[in-house]
């Protein structure tokens, strides 16, 4: 038999370890993980002596600002930045304008990806019209999201439609939920504190990035753990599945492990900024540039033992542009400053990085971006791990290659990252999607209309 594609000499992450093997591609899938020695005819054979053979991160936590904010970036531009990190599926976020809350704008975003991305996708359109639930399912997609907010009606970060604080909605739709079997993706958050806090805050005059930082890391971060405590009993409650974004305290960590113990259907992420760009350093050097959240020390400890332990279980980016402009105001006025930082570039790369100065082991890493994000969103039988029958969603990568992360390789529109300056081990030179290269030798080469929606087989 011919095949397309051999990738030879490698050591190739499996789920169970590191070989040295050859991984064979054809028809946009893997078919087999052999002995180098094997004599195999292939048309291309690509030359990984040295380099790792790595599973493509699936990142389910993507801002990709199109539609309604496509001067921050769009789901092309961010495509790009997804095959220059190594991540081969993207689910994005519906908080765009329109936010998508009902299966008609959820189609109309689908069309978009088709058209427009580079790598394959998702979408997670947000769970708060119970009428909506059964054909957004009917779509294809893998999981809801919701933010756990008062809704406002504002424009950004949490757009009208996208809010959910009240218990006895959140349990409503949980038990709409169960009945696809999907996962509800929860942004945790306690309102009625936080107005309470920040309150406090703007009336010293302190609406700086300081500030800021602090009011969110109030009291240990109690505006976090009071609103995961109340996710975790409602699922317990309602049986529904869910998800927990950014991952930070140390007590969530802690009450996320006692959960899984119970035998709740519990997952949990932990963002780029959380292990790498959290402290009060960053706050001080980069203020609103740095901000997504400041993680005290403690914090950051529990999701580096998380991380390891397991009790995280996906790290997806939260990959989150905003313009110069819209960052520069934070300086002054903070709680006017669009949050987040862009990260979809960086993430992965960050993370074999720390495995090259041991705070990971290859297998974790691989577990966190590819195969527990497929097996926890149902893509187990598709993406997220190089086994014979899965997609070639492939990254090779050079993990004694030391370089510098800066501004003028940004490939958001944006223009900067917060890890400018930052020298890591790791870089990134092909990214494959179903075996074509939309990275090569670090270079973005894909063409758009190829991709296509991330589903089981
Ligand atoms: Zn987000």
């Amino acid at each position: 038999m011919t095949v397309d594609l051999r990738i030879s000499g490698g050591t190739v992450a499996i789920p169970t370890g590191s070989v040295t093997a050859d991984v064979l591609v054809n028809d946009g899938r893997i078919v087999g993980i052999v002995d180098p020695a094997l004599d195999t005819e292939a048309r291309r054979t690509i030359d990984a002596t040295g380099r790792y053979v790595l599973p493509g991160m699936v990142d389910v936590h993507v801002h990709t600002r199109e539609p309604g904010y496509e001067y921050k970036d769009d789901i092309r531009t961010t495509s790009e930045q997804a095959a220059a990190g190594g991540v081969t599926t993207i689910f994005g976020m519906p908080n765009l304008k329109p936010a998508t809350t009902t299966a008609a704008l959820l189609s109309d975003v689908f069309e978009q990806y088709a058209q427009t991305s580079l790598v394959d996708y998702n979408h997670n359109p947000a769970a708060t019209q119970s009428g909506e639930i059964a054909g957004m399912a009917a779509q294809g997609i893998r999981a809801y999201k919701v933010y756990m907010v008062v809704d406002t009606g504002r424009d950004y970060p949490h757009p009208a439609g996208t809010g959910m604080h009240d218990h006895g909605d959140l349990l409503r739709m949980m038990d709409e939920i169960t009945k696809t079997g999907l996962r509800f993706i929860i942004h945790p958050h306690d309102q009625s504190l936080m107005d309470y806090i920040e309150k406090q805050y703007l009336d010293r005059g302190e609406n700086t990035p300081q500030g800021y930082a602090q009011a969110y890391a109030e009291r240990n971060g109690v505006i976090w753990d009071t609103a995961i405590d109340v996710v975790l009993r409602l699922a317990e409650a309602s049986g529904c599945p869910v998800h927990i974004a950014h991952m930070q305290t140390k007590r969530s960590i802690d009450a996320v492990r006692r959960a899984k113990i119970r035998g709740i259907d519990v997952t949990c992420e932990v963002n780029h900024w959380g292990p790498f760009l959290s402290t009060w350093d960053d706050v001080e050097r980069l203020g609103p540039y740095a901000l997504s959240y400041w993680v005290p020390d403690e914090g950051r400890e529990a999701i580096w033992e998380g991380l390891r332990d397991g009790t995280i279980d996906i790290c997806s980016s939260d990959h989150a542009p905003h313009t110069r402009e819209e960052k520069e105001i934070g300086w002054t006025e903070m709680w006017s400053c669009h949050t987040g930082t862009p990260g979809i570039q960086y993430y992965y790369p960050l993370l074999l990085d720390a495995v090259t100065k041991g705070k990971l082991t290859l297998e974790r890493v691989t577990d966190l971006v590819a195969f527990q994000p497929a097996a926890k969103f149902g893509l187990e039988s598709s993406k997220g791990a190089i086994e014979v029958g899965r997609d070639a969603d492939l990254v090779i990568a050079n993990l004694d290659s030391p370089w510098t992360i800066a501004n003028d390789g940004v490939l958001s529109k944006t223009g900067w990252t917060p890890y400018d300056g930052r020298t890591i081990n790791a870089a990134i030179e092909h990214t494959l999607v179903r075996g074509e290269f939309v990275l090569e030798d670090s270079k973005v080469v894909g063409v758009a209309g190829q991709a296509r929606l991330a589903t089981p087989r």
